[in-house]
C-alpha cells in the first residue's frame, strides 16, 4: 500500500500536499515547508499520512522573481500613488 510521509518525517520540498486521515475526514491539502516536520493530527494522531500534491518554490531571486521585501515596497509604492487621485 502507498504510504506517503508520516507525522514526525522530516518534509523534503516545500509544497502542497495531501493529508490522508484515518476515516475521520476526508482527504485535503494542506502546504508545508521543506525542513519543518510532518505534524500528527489532532484526532487520529499519527494515522494521518502525506503524500505531494504540488511541489513549490517559495517566490524569490532564485526563479526570477524581486524577494519579497522589494515587492512589499513597489505595492506601498504604487499604493501612495493611487490612493491620492482617486478615478
Ligand atoms: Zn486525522
Amino acid at each position: 500500500m502507498p504510504m506517503g510521509f508520516r507525522p514526525g518525517d522530516r518534509v523534503p520540498a516545500t509544497g502542497i500536499y495531501t493529508a490522508s486521515h484515518d476515516q475521520h475526514r476526508q482527504p485535503h491539502d494542506v502546504v508545508v515547508t521543506q525542513g519543518e516536520n510532518f505534524p500528527d493530527c489532532r484526532t487520529c494522531h499519527d494515522r494521518v499520512s502525506f503524500s505531494l500534491a504540488q511541489a513549490a518554490k517559495h517566490i524569490g531571486p532564485g526563479d526570477g522573481f524581486h524577494n519579497t521585501a522589494e515587492t512589499e515596497a513597489i505595492a506601498k509604492k504604487q499604493a501612495k500613488k493611487s490612493s491620492g487621485g482617486g478615478d
